[in-house]
């Protein structure tokens, strides 16, 4: 999730006509005076199987079939907007908070803050506000106004490390309260990187970042930021935002505490991560199944923080909407609730290490465990109560100004170009594409 692009293009999939989506019924129902809904959602075994038991159990509730059309999530994107061009919008579906304006122009999604504020099977109170706001709208601005979707999911990014090598090092663990000042993340990100079986080549690295996914949190908490308040100008021309690109270019270059280029073409720093060979790396919910098998101890820890002396990081979140065609609104808003605020369907998504809870009492008694991994679950809670932010990219008409940052930044990351010439030169074409994208939005 939130790894590929939501769609960029928004308005070329209106326009491209003809398309239909392979294998999916029309979500007529009506023939045996059965109410029928069709469910179209992404993921992974783990989550189709989580949902085909949730919407079991919703469908034995409720009398009502539903067909699930469930894709892999590179292949999510294309198929709903096929389905969206050939008129066969599913009833109930996934979508990313970066959507919502458009499919709102569009008309493809519902209002639905009428049903689920006066709903009786949902307490709106005990869902994230983080999550709720994701997909409001107001005709202006995500983040205010009337309802499009329920959060399926909120995913806060945090931080971990191997535990088994930082005592092997003989270095403090790090608190979970205070965030590693940069110089002191470094300093230990130093011992960690060494050459331990002698053979003249590193095999253990301090860390090792994807700059898409890990930059956010480091500009943040240096007082740096993408955009000014209302989204119309792009800002990431400045000492604050340089210098936090600087430093997190120098962990490779200057100081050498990353996996080289030719060594993380060998194995990507994710692989190397769980082969126990890097000190610290991101750790997120969907990441939790996976990594109750490593070979290691680790843990979750806040972001280290810049000049603010604040740590900060980035919230993530897919949405379930309403097609504003459906025939059954009440039952598929229903439906909605269910797969975002039903407890049982909450447990076995939980149960199945994809996400933390969407309901909050239940995520405080998840994340008061101490005794299963990671021991510092509060740190996710943190995030989407207290620090996380959206992607800077999500929230705006489309992502082209956010992704043109990425698009060119090899060099600096190379050490070929200084981050402050870099941005000089990125803001004005970033300008560019954030204009058009506030034009298409009407704002
Ligand atoms: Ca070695």
């Amino acid at each position: 999730m939130m790894k590929s692009r939501p769609i960029a293009a928004t308005l070329a999939f209106f326009t491209a006509a003809g398309l239909m989506l392979g294998g999916c019924s029309a979500p007529t129902g009506g023939d045996t005076g059965e109410k029928k809904l069709t469910f179209m959602f992404r993921g992974g075994e783990d989550e189709k199987k989580a949902y085909e038991k949730a919407v079991e159990q919703f469908e034995a509730a409720n009398g009502v079939d539903v067909d699930i059309i469930v894709t892999t999530a590179d292949q999510y994107a294309t198929k709903l907007k096929a389905a969206i061009a050939g008129k066969q919008v599913p009833d109930v579906f996934y979508i990313g908070p970066g959507d919502v304006q458009a499919y709102v122009q569009n008309g493809i999604v519902k209002d639905i803050t009428e049903y689920v504020e006066g709903s009786d099977t949902i307490d709106l109170e005990n869902i994230w506000e983080y999550g709720v706001d994701s997909y409001r709208y107001d005709g202006k601005l995500v983040g205010e106004g009337a309802i499009y979707a329920l959060p399926k999911d909120v995913g806060p990014f945090s931080f971990g490390y191997n535990k088994t090598m930082l005592e092997k090092a003989g270095i403090p663990l790090p608190d979970k309260d205070k965030p590693y000042t940069f110089e002191e993340f470094v300093a230990a990100a130093k011992k960690l990187t060494a050459d331990t079986n002698g053979d003249g080549a590193l095999d253990q690295w301090g860390t090792g970042l994807n700059v898409q996914w890990n930059l956010q949190p480091f500009v943040w908490s240096n007082g740096g930021d993408w955009l000014n308040e209302d989204r119309t100008k792009v800002t990431v021309d400045t000492p604050e935002f340089a210098e936090s690109l600087q430093w997190f270019a120098d962990l490779q270059n200057v100081h050498g505490v990353t996996p080289s280029v030719a060594e993380a073409q060998t194995l990507d720093t994710y692989q190397r991560w769980m082969k126990g060979e890097i000190g610290f790396f991101p750790i997120a919910p969907w990441d939790l199944s996976t990594y109750q098998k490593l070979g290691f101890e680790w843990d979750v820890i806040p972001y280290p923080a810049g000049d603010t002396g604040k740590t900060a990081s980035w919230i993530g979140s897919l949405g379930v909407a309403v097609s504003e065609s459906t025939k059954y609104p009440e039952e598929a808003v229903k439906l909605v609730e269910y797969l975002t605020a039903n407890k049982e369907a909450q447990q076995s998504l939980v149960d199945a290490g994809i996400q933390i809870p969407n309901l909050k009492d239940m995520a405080e008694t998840w994340a008061a465990d101490t005794t299963t991994k990671p021991a510092n679950k509060a740190e996710f809670l943190e995030i989407v109560k207290d620090y996380g932010r959206a992607l800077p990219g999500g929230n705006t008409f489309n992502a082209e100004w956010y992704d043109e940052l990425f698009t060119n930044i090899q060099p600096v990351l190379d050490g070929k170009q200084t981050a402050a010439d870099y941005l000089k030169e990125a803001q004005p074409r970033m300008q560019e594409f954030l204009d058009a994208a506030n034009q298409q939005a009407g704002n």
